[in-house]
Formats: C-alpha cells, sequence, structure tokens
C-alpha cells in the first residue's frame, strides 16, 4: 500500500526572542502560518524492518539525518512496528532557506505513518512525538495558524490571517538556523515587534494592518551577516509588496501583496537577480 502526504511551508508573520533559557534554548513567540509550497512524500509500506528515504534533491542527506528518517524511526520504536518503509521526499521547498522544510516532512511522516500502520494516535500525540524531532514540528503536524510560545512548540490556534498572495524568494546561500541563535543576542534588542498588534490586525482581518505589524527580530543577526538579503528586502518593498519579511532565521524573504496585478512585477523584477521565486497564497 502506498500512501501521499503533503508537507507545506512555514513562514512566521512575528518572531520575537524574548531570552536564553537554562536549557539552551531560545524563549520565543511566534506567529506562525503554512503557505501552498509544498513537498510531496510518497510513502510504501516494507515487510522487512528497514527505513528507506529516497529524494529528487541532490542535497540533503538521506540516512538517519533526515528528519523524515528520525520521525518514521520514532513512531516505528515508539509504538513497536516491525515493519518498514520507503519514503520518497518530492522536495519543492528551498533546503536550509528558514521555511521549515524538514520539520514538515517529519511531521508528514509522522501523519502519514499513523494512517499506513492504522496506529490511531490522536493529532495531539503526534504533536508531542514532533516535539521531540524539533521546535517547529509540532506546529507543522497541524498546520493552521498559530501563536507559539515556548521554544515554539507550546501552540494555540488563532484565526487564519486575511487572504493574500506571498512572494517568496530566496538567495543563493544557505543559512544555519542553529548558527544565527547562536549570533542572536536578546539583550541587545532594543526593540520587540508588537505581539498584540499582529493578533489584533489577524483578528479583524486587516490586511494592511498586518503588513505593519511583521516582524522578525533574527534579521538583526541574518541582514548584518548576509547583504544579499536586506538587498531583496528592499527590491521587494520597491517593487511593491506591502508587507515584507524574512522568514524564520532566512535567507528566504516573502512578501505580502493583496492585488494580483501586482505579482507579475514584482516576480519578473526579482528574477532578474534572484533564480528561486515562488508565488504561492496562503492556505488557509
Ligand atoms: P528551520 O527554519 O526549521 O531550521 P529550514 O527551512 O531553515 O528549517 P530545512 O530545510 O529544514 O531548513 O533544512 C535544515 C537542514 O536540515 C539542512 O541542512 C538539511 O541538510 C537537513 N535536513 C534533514 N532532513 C531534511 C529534509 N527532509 N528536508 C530538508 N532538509 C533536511
Amino acid at each position: 500500500m502506498k500512501i501521499y502526504e503533503k508537507a507545506p511551508a512555514k513562514i512566521n508573520l512575528l518572531l520575537d526572542v524574548l531570552h536564553k533559557r537554562e536549557d539552551g534554548f531560545h524563549e520565543v513567540e511566534m506567529i506562525m502560518t503554512m503557505v501552498d509550497l509544498a513537498d510531496r512524500l510518497e510513502m510504501e509500506e516494507l515487510q522487512r524492518d528497514q527505513i528507506i528515504i529516497s529524494s529528487q534533491a541532490g542535497y540533503i542527506p538521506l540516512d538517519e539525518k533526515n528528519l523524515a528518517f528520525q520521525a518514521a524511526k520514532l513512531i516505528k520504536d515508539r509504538y513497536d512496528v516491525r515493519k518498514g518503509v520507503y519514503i520518497h521526499l518530492d522536495k519543492k521547498i528551498p533546503v536550509a532557506a528558514g521555511l521549515a522544510g524538514g520539520s514538515s516532512d517529519a511531521a508528514a511522516t509522522l501523519r502519514g505513518l499513523n494512517r499506513l500502520w492504522g496506529l490511531g494516535i490522536s493529532n495531539q500525540e503526534l504533536c508531542v512525538l514532533g516535539a521531540e524531532l524539533g521546535s517547529d514540528v509540532p506546529f507543522c503536524v497541524t498546520g493552521g495558524t498559530a501563536l507559539a510560545t515556548g521554544r515554539g512548540e507550546r501552540l494555540e490556534y488563532i484565526e487564519n490571517p486575511p487572504q493574500c498572495w506571498v512572494v517568496l524568494a530566496k538567495p543563493p546561500i544557505n543559512v544555519s538556523t542553529a548558527d544565527v541563535y547562536g549570533r542572536f543576542k536578546a539583550a541587545e534588542l532594543t526593540e520587540h515587534p508588537s505581539m498584540k498588534d499582529m493578533l489584533s490586525a489577524i483578528s479583524r482581518g486587516s490586511f494592511n494592518d498586518m503588513c505593519a505589524s511583521l516582524g522578525n527580530v533574527l534579521e538583526k543577526v541574518t541582514l548584518k551577516h548576509y547583504p544579499e538579503v536586506l538587498q531583496l528586502k528592499e527590491s521587494m518593498q520597491r517593487l511593491g509588496a506591502e508587507g515584507v519579511l524574512m522568514s524564520g532565521s532566512g535567507p528566504t524573504v516573502f512578501g505580502l501583496v493583496s492585488k494580483e496585478a501586482k505579482l507579475a512585477r514584482i516576480y519578473n523584477g526579482l528574477r532578474g537577480f534572484c533564480k528561486e521565486v515562488y508565488v504561492v497564497r496562503m492556505l488557509t
């Protein structure tokens, strides 16, 4: 039997870091939502007790370092499943881009194997398992739009943001999330984005106020070390995107656009100097 799962990319409309915790993680406050740019996972049961990962993307690990492998191993061990699985990852989400592609693959693996093996695990339990794999995995298990706190694993679901177009552009550099957090100094922050304003904009369905409330404190680190990300932000703003922000720890930049008529100019303008540009919708 074969099953398929979609693993959509995540963006943060707001990302704030409050402080570094004793356990080494950062205490964060984020608004996360999904966009319609997704990896597609194909999962097929194997009678022999083995996990095999393949992908058309040449640049991700296919062994136990792959997050889909780790998710399959976790669910097998925890639920004592003696069968194996072959997982093919059709990668569409750029890797190490700040779009949680690996986390979403892990979440899709948990959902998929729960179905494939008829384990009957609740969504809540899948989220608990997901938290063992990474801070963003619980959110990727459920999708929707959430206020995430703690290290990102504590979720409070909120309304979806007003529907709009999302232009994503990734410069040809890879940014390590661990590296960005490593360089980040919460104490040096003088300004924090307003979570109150963002929550109010979303609950009122105000696109303009949502754009005005976008904020990501990690920009302070990434923009300083990678000037091409700043250049991308400025270009997107100049080309007419109404709200522009770096996603996660970067380097992907997203632009929110309310009018379809604006998209061609923004897309073509960015493609002039950036190869990876995607135009998608919010997944609401
Ligand atoms: P995050 O913001 O959650 O750190 P990201 O979008 O910046 O995620 P990913 O695309 O998840 O980054 O990849 C981060 C690293 O994880 C890469 O260096 C990659 O080698 C590794 N990795 C492991 N499994 C996967 C996977 N299934 N897909 C993509 N990358 C993976």
